[in-house]
């Protein structure tokens, strides 16, 4: 069981070195250009990174990962990062207005039922996908399970799932281990970008009819 609401170490280290799927990849730049925590680490492994190219393994690689932190601060200046944008009126951050093409009014939604939709991001992935969903408030998402990690990140209202509440700007960590229907709040619509690692497990008819022609 694992659900959090920000990017653990390893996922933000694995995303700093180029190792996840575009598919993750597109969730987490999503969310560090929302959540200054997450933007902070990632800046340090940057900078850590950084660090070893430019010194060489053996300068960095003694001790805890706080220790190398401490010791490159020294070691020349960071690489200027990219401005993100912090704060955006649009639904859709920076980095996934590049994949949707637009605003919100732009996206062309799928029904999967109970009144949710669905739109697949294209990327190059062939065992990861992402996708936009919407929840209508009070409205469950489709019940299933995981066969590998998937991330979801809500970018309008809020949803509850195992008695924690996500709302724009949280992302949601959940494992093959997780089994779960995540419910819209009451009220207003839930927008999310999910990304997940292999299929997911459907547990009614509609999702998994529609499942190969939408790739998930
Ligand atoms: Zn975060
Ligand atoms: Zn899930």
């Amino acid at each position: 069981m694992s659900i959090q609401h920000h990017l653990n170490n390893d996922l933000l280290m694995a995303y700093a070195v180029g190792e996840l799927p575009e598919a993750l990849n597109l969730v987490i730049a999503t969310h560090v250009s929302l959540c200054d925590e997450c933007r902070a680490r990632l800046e340090s492994y940057d900078a850590l990174g950084g660090a070893v190219v430019e010194h060489g393994y053996a300068a960095v690689a003694d001790g805890s990962l706080d220790a190398c932190l401490a010791r490159i601060s020294g070691l020349g200046q960071e690489q200027p990062r990219k401005a993100m944008s912090r704060q955006t009126k649009s639904v859709f951050p920076a980095p996934l207005m590049d994949y949707v093409g637009g605003g919100l009014e732009t996206v062309k939604w799928r029904p999967i039922g109970m009144g949710a939709k669905q739109v697949i991001l294209r990327t190059a992935d062939t065992d990861a996908s992402v996708r936009l969903l919407y929840i209508p408030g009070g409205a469950a998402m489709p019940d299933h399970g995981h066969n590998g990690l998937e991330l979801t990140l809500v970018l309008q209202g809020a949803f509850r799932d195992e008695g924690q509440r996500f709302a724009r700007g949280d992302i949601e960590v959940a494992d093959a281990s997780v089994e779960h229907t995540p419910v819209a709040e009451e009220g207003s619509v839930c927008i999310c970008l999910a990304a997940t690692q292999g299929k997911l497990k459907f547990n009614s008819l509609l999702p998994r009819l529609a499942q190969p022609f939408l790739r998930i």
